[in-house]
């Protein structure tokens, strides 16, 4: 009698268990179908799948799943032989699939698996989960789509837009020709000057969408900064390259903004790259579009101009190191110095930042180590070092900037000059260092 109370007691404490594991179980599968992860159950040797809801419910039982694998899911094709692996047990790890549903639309699924030895039982299944990832796939497409964007035009910035057409560059047909154009705004700063820097935003982005509808899906744009940007269009002849950007600059030239009826043009810098001519980067593209470009600027403005050989970004490449980490413009190292600190001091609206890239100009045409500007007051007898620009591993000169007695000041004058200067008060001197012969 004892012995029987015990097992009723032992059984009815096994069956408490087993309704509070269910319980457990039902809570755990409610959480995880909460966190957009359902419980699912393979049995191999039926090829049957069960899907679970919340519940510990089957929500779909899907016969002949991996025979029918496409038809059921949407599983993309690709992504079939990884499943089958798993769900054959012939690999562990989780897998990702695409799955199309019956309304065409896309998600992202990992799967994992494990066996489920159950003692006594014949049809061995494998328990397993499906997290739906399509929400976090989507925010992660946003992010990428937004870090190759510039973000007033939306359209590919400068670096994604480089890696693009270097990607295009690498694998193209060598059998196709493209070309690459440099568009840039006539008088932009003028326009910001006389409407305001939001109207300008507001030329920047219509541009954009003007320069999109006019080349094709395929082409790459960019906005390669400030207002200038970049196409590449992809396999154009000589002649259609000349059409197109007859027509850009003739749709540009159209365009009419509502704010204050104003209109713009451009400039535009074109490289043409032939047939059977491999091995070309963007890097010599622009430089040879860019040398283009300024031409055009040079012979009026609103025109475009043809690179005349393919290799003049050559000439542009011995700066190279230095527009590495320089802001200065490539075309200032080649053309008319003259012309090009007048149109410096033209564009720039700061006086000493227009001055710092003369010196750095001036300095690097003529191999310079250093150039000083320095105000003496023979009166005061101070020495103020006003500006200077210094080659790299250049030392510097007078480091404090102001306030130099002149008995500093001489001696460093003196070595520049092989003089004293004269002992007028109030000059400007401009020393210049040349670069000593080892450097
Ligand atoms: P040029 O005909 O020689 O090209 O003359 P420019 O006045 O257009 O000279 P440049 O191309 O050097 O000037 C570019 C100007 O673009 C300078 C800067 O003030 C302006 N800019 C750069 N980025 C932006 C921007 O995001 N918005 C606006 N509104 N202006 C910008
Ligand atoms: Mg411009």
């Amino acid at each position: 009698m004892p012995d029987t109370e015990n097992r009723i007691n032992i059984q009815s404490t096994d069956h408490q268990k087993l309704l509070s594991n269910t319980r457990k179980l039902r809570e755990l599968a409610g959480l995880l179908s909460s966190q957009g992860i359902s419980l699912f159950e393979y049995f191999p040797d039926e090829d049957l799948m069960l899907i679970y809801d919340g519940d510990l419910q089957i929500r779909r039982k899907l016969t002949n799943y991996l025979a029918r694998l496409g038809e059921h899911t949407g599983v993309s094709t690709e992504d079939r032989p990884a499943l089958i692996d798993l769900m054959h047990g012939k690999s562990s790890a989780p897998v990702h699939v695409r799955m199309l549903d019956a309304n065409g639309r896309l998600s992202y699924c990992i799967l994992t698996l494990s066996p489920y030895p159950e003692a006594g039982s014949v049809n061995q299944s494998l328990i397993g989960t499906i997290t739906d990832i399509t929400l976090e796939h989507e925010r992660e497409e946003i992010l990428n789509e937004k870090a190759q964007r510039d973000s007033l035009t939306m359209l590919y910035n400068h670096s994604y837009g480089k890696q693009k057409i270097n990607d295009y560059l690498r694998h193209k047909d060598p059998y196709t020709s493209c070309g690459l154009l440099v568009v840039d705004i006539d008088y932009f700063k003028t326009v910001n000057d006389v409407y305001g820097h939001l109207f300008g935003d507001v030329v920047l982005t219509e541009l954009a969408s003007l320069l999109a509808r006019l080349c094709n899906r395929t082409d790459v744009i960019m906005r390669a900064g400030g207002d200038e940007f970049v196409i590449l269009l992809e396999n154009i002849s000589h002649p259609a390259l000349v059409s197109k950007s007859i027509e850009i600059i003739r749709k540009i030239r159209e365009l009419r903004f509502r704010e204050n009826d104003s209109q713009i043009t451009c400039s535009i810098g074109v490289c043409f790259l032939p047939e059977n001519t491999p091995g070309y980067t963007y890097n010599q593209l622009f430089a040879n579009a860019d040398w283009a470009l300024y031409r055009a600027k040079e012979h009026g403005r609103n025109r475009y101009e043809f690179c005349d050989s393919l290799n003049r970004y050559e000439e542009s490449s011995t700066h190279e190191e230095l527009i590495g980490h320089s802001d200065i413009d490539v075309r200032y190292l080649q053309s008319d110095l003259l012309t090009t600190v007048l149109e410096i001091f033209e564009k720039m609206s700061s006086f000493d930042e227009a001055l710092r890239q003369v010196m750095e100009i001036i300095g690097t045409r003529f191999d310079l180590d250093r150039i000083t500007v320095v105000h003496t007051d023979t009166g005061n007898r101070t020495a103020d070092r006003n500006y200077q620009w210094r080659a790299e591993g250049a030392p510097e000169a007078l480091s404090t900037e102001s306030g130099f007695e002149k008995k500093i000041f001489l001696p460093f004058s003196t070595a520049m000059t092989g003089t004293a200067p004269p002992c007028f008060s109030g000059m400007t001197w401009i020393c210049i260092r040349r670069r000593p012969p080892h450097c």
